[in-house]
């Protein structure tokens, strides 16, 4: 059932962490001496669909689970400054949960423009609230490029790998570790768990098909979008007079 990538099933890896296990999430990290035996932190790197960030939001949130979601600012997938993402933001936020971002070095390699600190500032104005959790994305393409910085807490840190048991569903599958934990009736004590909304869905599918159906769900839309710009060139004064005199001749 583990292969099914449901939200029946993410369920079921939830509820694993419900009975003893203390709900963390990164900003929680900031507090001194925070020392608990048994937590878990359930992250959310969003590199595709902030639609479906808010469906897994709305699942945590129906558990008592706060999450971290991390936001890419650059991404070609997803406009964070769209009202239709902010709505979203807004309703990830008002669900208790926590807003981090998800750099992209190829940015700030390639374009100047960009940096960390330029990205976080821009984040946290745009969420009205402190953004302090980073995580990076695709490090298993680029390597992890770990940036540092005293005043953020990076999910790929040392901290939350070395001892912390670290899961992930990353392509869409399981690696031998994560299958072992998810087959076993054991929790280990501490945990962090990396959930990727682009491969999760109500029925069961693989990472081909939910590919399939979020490039489809781009296509309506910009067939609609197409449909929309046309009505609007043909209501424009200016193109009226233009195409009256083209007709004249
Ligand atoms: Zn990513």
């Amino acid at each position: 059932m583990y292969n099914d990538f449901t939200y029946k099933t993410y369920k079921k890896i939830l509820l694993k962490f419900l009975s003893g296990h203390k709900n963390l999430t990164f900003s929680d990290f900031k507090r001194p001496k925070i020392n608990y035996e048994r937590f878990f932190i359930i992250r959310h790197d969003i590199d595709y669909c902030l639609e479906k960030a808010l469906k897994m939001a709305e699942i945590d949130n129906s558990l008592s689970i706060r999450s971290t979601f991390f936001l890419q600012l650059s991404s070609p997938y997803y406009n964070l400054f769209d009202d239709k993402s902010y709505n979203i933001i807004n309703k990830i936020l008002s669900l208790k949960h926590e807003i981090g971002l998800h750099y992209d070095v190829n940015n700030y390699e390639t374009r100047n423009k960009y940096n960390l600190k330029k990205e976080i500032n821009i984040l946290s104005s745009l969420i009205s609230r402190k953004v302090s959790s980073i995580s990076m994305h695709n490090p298993g393409i680029n390597g992890l490029k770990l940036i540092k910085h005293q005043n953020l807490i990076n999910a790929y840190s040392n901290m939350f790998k070395k001892n912390i048991n670290y899961y992930s569903d990353s392509a869409g599958s399981w690696r031998n570790s994560t299958y072992d934990f998810l087959t076993s009736e054991i929790v280990p004590k501490k945990v962090q768990f990396l959930f990727h909304p682009i491969f999760w869905d109500s029925s069961k599918g693989d990472r081909y098909i939910r590919l399939d159906n979020f490039i489809n769900a781009k296509k309506k839309y910009w067939v609609n979008e197409k449909f929309n710009i046309e009505k609007l060139w043909l209501n424009h004064k200016g193109l009226k007079e233009h195409m009256k005199r083209i007709n004249k001749k």
